[in-house]
């Protein structure tokens, strides 16, 4: 078999601190087994649009540090119809790709795996800060957003605890509670709500806070944006809802306070955990193309880089660990 002499590579979906390190230790690794990378725009939408060009090596020298990804990242709706998986196929014979790593989440690797089907070998690696991909461990983005989003509640439970107030912090995570778990647990918060486990606001907030107070006088409610998402309350809702009751059930004068953290919990300069994993991830995609593997998902599991069919991939389970959510009422005391 012939080596292949020049790959593709895209990000895809919500971005992720991380993603740039990947793009960089595929361009070396596909350097270092003379392939050339074709860098494709805005995900999928470069595919159709023919907005792609060969990365060259001063491009990429000073990116590994850098949040987000250089070569952008969008939606692409019109990436589900057949017939433009079709016409990308055809878009990257035209420019000579004979391989293709997409970096991203589940949807992305959905469309992974249509190009892998259609023609076009193609390795997905997971990059989302919401760590919500069954099939690995752990997703490029999500330590340097727990960092993020733990510096930010340390800085908010400062001004709480000066005014005796009580927060209550919206963290992402799309539908998962990992985020907002462990960064409950890492900022020792008074209670937490995620869309995997039911609470009862009387039960896990008001009781909660009133049997610490008055010793105590400020509070962190950590809600995770999968509560909304799932079960339909906003966090606004669950504040005001808690307030009254505790108001009804104790005769507690609750000052509180919403914030939703949003998008900084999506940027900044990727952590060394997060520029490591996407190294090797980046690696080991280029190493499976080489190979003349396609219609692969790369992973981190039990500390090693693996792989699994992407179907396979998208079809496992993963859920939160009890022992965690345990940790949470522990902590809570
Ligand atoms: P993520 O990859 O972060 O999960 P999305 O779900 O938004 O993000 O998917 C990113 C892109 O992947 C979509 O805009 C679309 O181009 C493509 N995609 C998503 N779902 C599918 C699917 N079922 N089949 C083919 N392509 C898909």
């Amino acid at each position: 078999m012939e080596q292949l002499k020049r790959i593709g590579v895209l990000t895809s979906g919500g971005d992720a601190p991380g993603m740039n390190a990947a793009i960089a230790g595929i361009v070396k690794t596909a350097k270092y087994n003379n392939v050339e990378v074709v860098g494709i725009k805005y995900g999928y939408r470069g595919l159709l649009s023919n907005d792609m060009e060969v990365i060259k090596s001063d491009q990429i020298d000073d990116i590994l540090n850098r949040g987000g990804t250089f070569l952008g990242s969008a939606r692409c709706l019109e990436f589900k119809e057949p017939e433009n998986v079709s016409k990308a196929v055809q878009n990257t014979k035209d420019k000579g790709i004979e391989g293709l790593v997409v970096i991203g989440g589940d949807g992305s690797f959905r469309g992974a795996r249509d190009l892998s089907l259609a023609g076009l070998p193609t390795i997905g690696i997971p990059a989302t800060i919401d760590n919500d991909i069954s099939c690995t461990e752990y997703t490029i983005g999500y330590d340097t957003a727990l960092n993020t989003v733990i510096d930010c509640l340390d800085k908010i439970n400062d001004t709480m605890r000066s005014h005796n107030r009580c927060a209550f912090v919206e963290v992402m995570g799309n539908k998962a509670g990992y985020l907002a778990l462990e960064v409950a647990i890492a900022c020792g918060a008074d209670s937490v709500l995620i869309a995997e486990r039911s609470f009862d606001i009387e039960k896990n907030i008001v009781d909660v806070i009133a049997r610490k107070y008055p010793d105590k006088k400020y509070f962190m409610i950590i809600v995770s944006e999968g509560v909304e998402k799932t079960m339909l309350k906003s966090t606004k809702e669950i504040m005001d809802e808690t307030v009254k009751l505790i108001k009804e059930k104790y005769n507690i004068e609750l000052d509180a306070k919403v914030t939703v953290l949003g998008h900084i919990q999506r940027g900044g300069k990727p952590t060394y955990k997060d520029r490591v994993a996407a190294s090797r991830m980046g690696a080991h995609s280029v190493e499976l193309l080489i190979n003349g593997t396609g219609n692969r998902v790369v992973a981190i599991n039990n500390g090693k880089v693996v792989d699994y069919d992407i179907l396979e991939g998208l079809n496992m389970n993963k859920n939160i660990e009890d022992e965690l959510f345990m940790l949470t009422k522990i902590i809570s005391i």
